[in-house]
């Protein structure tokens, strides 16, 4: 469907395909290395990740890169997506019809970087790419055969902010399971 990484990133870039594209500033492809063994999976851009074009910018994304650094990596060494690329007027939810729309292009990345783990954050990007409906926290920690490798999923760093102490404990578990994972896979 998409000739390479590049081309899609381009035809992501110029998307009109649900209502999103008439309220973002830019749209939020991803970040990090397109070759990257580890990759995450959020639910949409907030408002400095729409402003700057970078997914996990703002106040989660420093939880976001200070778990990642926990585990002995750093943001260049992952890959970021989200699952819409567009923010959600007033961080919202994204809507289902905005999910779809969007889900070719979450999709063909995760074909095209073919990472070992995926680490979903949060209920979106887990019931997205597992097809489940079985909530976050009964699936957080878990290591879960997915295409070619396996996929962790999560609380999502905003849930840890506004949860604190014990959400925060289990996410710096969940990566370490993700980093096990990562290194016997
Ligand atoms: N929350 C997300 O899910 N994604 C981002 O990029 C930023 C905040």
């Amino acid at each position: 469907m998409f000739a390479s990484f590049e081309a899609l990133e381009r035809d992501a870039l110029a998307c009109t395909k649900c209502p999103l594209a008439e309220t973002r500033t830019q749209v939020v492809f991803g970040a990090g290395d397109p070759d990257a063994d580890l990759m995450f999976v959020g639910e949409g851009p907030g408002e400095q990740e729409d402003l700057q074009g970078i997914p996990f910018v703002g106040r989660a994304g420093k939880l976001l890169t200070t778990l990642i650094e926990g585990i002995g990596l750093d943001r260049d060494s992952v890959y970021i997506a989200n699952v819409v690329k567009c923010r959600p007027p007033g961080n919202r939810d994204p809507l289902p019809l905005e999910i779809e729309s969007c889900r070719p292009y979450l999709e063909a990345q995760v074909g095209f970087i073919d990472p070992k783990v995926v680490v979903t954050l949060g209920n979106f990007a887990t019931k997205l790419l597992l097809g489940t409906k079985e909530g976050i926290t009964k699936l957080r920690g878990q290591t879960i055969p997915y295409r070619d490798g396996v996929l962790v999923p999560t609380l999502h760093p905003s849930a840890v902010l506004r949860n604190g102490g014990t959400a925060l404990a289990q996410a710096r578990a969940d990566f370490v399971v993700a980093k096990r994972a990562l290194t016997h896979a």
